[in-house]
């Protein structure tokens, strides 16, 4: 079997040291390739022209350049939101979103093409998963937009397609490589990894000893409801995803943002705010309210606002700080998949 190529844009700087130093190369090239990666951005190989002719042929020869293409854009005219599909090298195709806030711009990325957890509510899970992503794929979809735009990206979140602790070693190294110093150098704080509630993997995450923010996408309050929307519910139940968020907290000091996507009589009740402060009550934590996004092959309708904004008293009242997503990109299908679907599908036909 041929022996596949290493992704150099994967590796952090002491791998590439080795890897260089096994090209006959002196270390520093190490150091000088990374920067070309991660710090200009380079989309070749070709364009390091402080490393000689003849290192670059022998690095085109030995290693992958990870490099993603981008197929299409979409720029919203509300809000100015830009949605990217990018191709990768085997056809497959992801999406990610820029966003412009008064902060600073923020990147939502993809972490896996496709998914493999089935929420009912959610377009990514239609096609189930196809693979998980490389770091250097999930990195690449942060340069690619920093370059098109020409802006700092200051904050990026993980919670385009896939499940990131699904691809728990990627994620990591995803991580440790788009906060390194030498590289775009993103605050961890700037950085949040969105999950449906894998509960070993946020306890081994609590582990890390990382800075970024954890968003757990709780979306009912009682085991009974979550699980009819979200099947991992029948893997970890809500208490125990509750209690693994409580550990996260005492090990990083990192507060919790609970994501809750309210959906027109199915979630939204008086009963399920007193439920849901009722789970959460005492734990040093954020609700973020998200009026779901209607899916075209799903039947779950946004609650209006009164229903939002009495959802949000309720939870207040009981002392749980709360958040109402602003909705951006409505316009060009900036939500959860639909726009890698609509681009399947359009190749499905041809
Ligand atoms: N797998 C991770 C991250 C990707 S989904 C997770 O589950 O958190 C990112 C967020 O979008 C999650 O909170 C997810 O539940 C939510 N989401 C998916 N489909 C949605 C929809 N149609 N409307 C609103 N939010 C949705």
């Amino acid at each position: 079997m041929m022996k596949e190529k290493p992704d150099i844009k994967s590796m952090n700087l002491p791998e590439l040291v080795s890897f260089v130093e096994n090209l006959g190369e002196k270390p520093f090239r190490a150091k000088q390739l990374y920067e070309w990666m991660h710090r200009n951005l380079s989309e070749s190989i070709e364009e390091m022209t402080n490393l000689s002719a003849g290192f670059r042929e022998k690095l085109k020869e030995e290693c992958t350049y990870t490099v993603l293409k981008q197929t299409d854009v979409q720029i919203s005219k509300q809000d100015g939101t830009r949605k990217y599909l990018f191709m990768l090298e085997d056809g497959n195709v992801i999406e990610s979103v820029w966003m412009r806030y008064k902060f600073g711009n923020s990147v939502c990325i993809s972490s896996q093409a496709g998914c493999r957890m089935g929420c009912r509510f959610c377009a990514s899970a239609i096609g189930g998963l196809e693979r998980n992503l490389l770091p250097s794929e999930m990195l690449e979809q942060v340069y690619r937009i920093q370059k098109d735009t020409d802006e700092r990206v200051s904050r990026v979140v993980v919670m385009g397609t896939g499940e990131p602790l699904d691809n728990y070693d990627s994620l990591l190294r995803f991580i440790r490589l788009l906060t390194d110093e030498g590289g775009l150098h993103i605050s961890q704080r700037n950085l949040t990894v969105s999950t449906c509630g894998l509960v070993p993997e946020i306890l081994r995450l609590a582990d890390e000893k990382l800075q970024i923010t954890l968003a757990v996408s709780l979306h009912a309050p009682t085991q009974k409801k979550r699980l009819a929307l979200m099947p991992i519910a029948s893997k970890y139940d809500v208490e125990q995803v509750r209690d693994a968020c409580r550990y996260y907290f005492e090990k990083t000091g990192r507060r919790i943002t609970f994501e809750y996507a309210l959906a027109a009589g199915v979630n939204d009740g008086n009963e399920d705010a007193y439920n849901l402060a009722d789970l959460l009550i005492g734990q040093n934590c954020h609700v973020n309210l998200i009026p779901i996004n209607p899916v075209k092959e799903r039947k779950f309708f946004s609650s209006d606002q009164e229903a939002v904004l009495s959802f949000k008293n309720k939870l207040e009242k009981n002392g749980i700080h709360v958040t109402i997503r602003r909705e951006m990109g409505r316009d060009i299908d900036a939500a959860c998949g639909q726009l890698r679907k609509k681009y399947m599908e359009r190749r499905w036909v041809t």
